[in-house]
């Protein structure tokens, strides 16, 4: 079995962006500006934002904090969103999700420019990454397919099961899995599919991002199967500092002993989803250089 190092790979990959941002600089471009929209004070959302900004430092690249309470209201968020899109200082931005009850999350994400919407959840991004053509690929299933890629994972003619369907990871990985680049032949399970123990042991490679912790057990998983967890749900634990810690949807320990290629949680998907709102923020700027 190997494990699939997202964390190192992330860290290889921010050193390529670093390099690539000290090239445009040095050419006397300035250097990637990415924005966050944070509404509220969620302990989570607040947490994630912070990251953002830290890799944002770490790779040289601008970044600015817009923040709202959570009684903001739709036209000013929307007004917001018009400013940003019309900013000719800055690649990319996205809006922290999830938003409060009195907006309407999809009007926001609509109102995004696409040609700055770094996260990739605008419409027309997703739209483009169904065909296949150029887009903003969101950052969770691209992550998923950089690490596959990286590690030389043998996709071709391969059964892949993902089980999960939501928009932000088991639909469009299920799209880009299916695609010509990758070709695998692609079943997407969720919470209404049968017989799902012999679905998921009929898989070459086996997506899991259903939010269940524990939920794939070794009898659900064939021998030599690719297994990738994006279950990331906090538990409780008397073992940390903030009192919980992050569990996977996959139970590693049983798992791992069967599989040719598994992802740990923490450390697998979750710093390959952060680095690809830098590869998508990099590309951006690189777009606006290249006019
Ligand atoms: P979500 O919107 O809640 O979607 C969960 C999906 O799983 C739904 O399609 C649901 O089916 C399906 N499902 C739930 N229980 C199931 C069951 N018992 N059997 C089969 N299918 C089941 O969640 P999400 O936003 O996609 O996130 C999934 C997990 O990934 C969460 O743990 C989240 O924290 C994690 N995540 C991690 C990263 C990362 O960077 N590592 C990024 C994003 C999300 P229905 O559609 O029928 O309800």
């Amino acid at each position: 079995m190997e494990l699939i190092d997202g964390k190192a790979t992330a860290r290889a990959i921010k050193q390529e962006i670093k390099s690539d941002v000290e090239s445009l600089v040095s050419a006397g471009n300035r250097p990637p500006h990415l924005v966050a929209v944070l509404v509220g004070h969620d302990g989570g959302s607040e947490t994630y934002v912070a990251y953002k900004i830290r890799d944002c430092e770490e790779v040289g690249f601008k970044s600015t904090l817009v923040r709202f309470e959570d009684d903001v209201d739709q036209k000013i968020l929307v007004d917001k969103i018009q400013e940003l899109n019309m900013d000719e200082e800055l690649d990319g931005f996205i809006v922290q999700l999830p938003l409060p009850d009195q907006i309407n999350e999809q009007e926001i994400i609509e109102a995004i420019d696409p040609a700055k919407d770094v996260d990739g959840f605008h419409p027309i991004n997703v739209g483009r990454t169904v065909i296949g053509i150029p887009a903003f690929i969101s950052a969770t299933p691209f992550g998923i397919i950089e690490l596959l890629k990286r590690y030389r994972i043998e996709t071709s003619g391969k059964h892949c099961v993902v089980v999960g369907r939501s928009n932000i990871v088991g639909r469009p990985i299920s799209i880009l899995m299916s695609q010509k680049s990758i070709n695998s032949t692609v079943t997407v399970a969720h919470s209404r599919t049968k017989n799902l123990e012999e679905l998921c042991a009929s898989a070459d490679i086996l997506i899991a991002a259903l939010g269940a912790p524990g939920f794939i057990k070794s009898n659900m998983v064939k021998e030599g199967a690719v297994v990738i967890d994006v279950g990331t749900t906090r538990v409780p634990s008397a073992e940390t500092k903030s009192g919980f810690r992050l569990k996977g949807d996959v139970v590693f320990e049983e798992v791992a002993q069967k599989c040719s290629f598994i992802t740990p949680v923490p450390g697998g998907v979750g710093p390959m989803t952060r680095v690809s709102l830098l590869t998508n923020t990099l590309l951006a700027a690189k777009r606006n250089i290249s006019g």
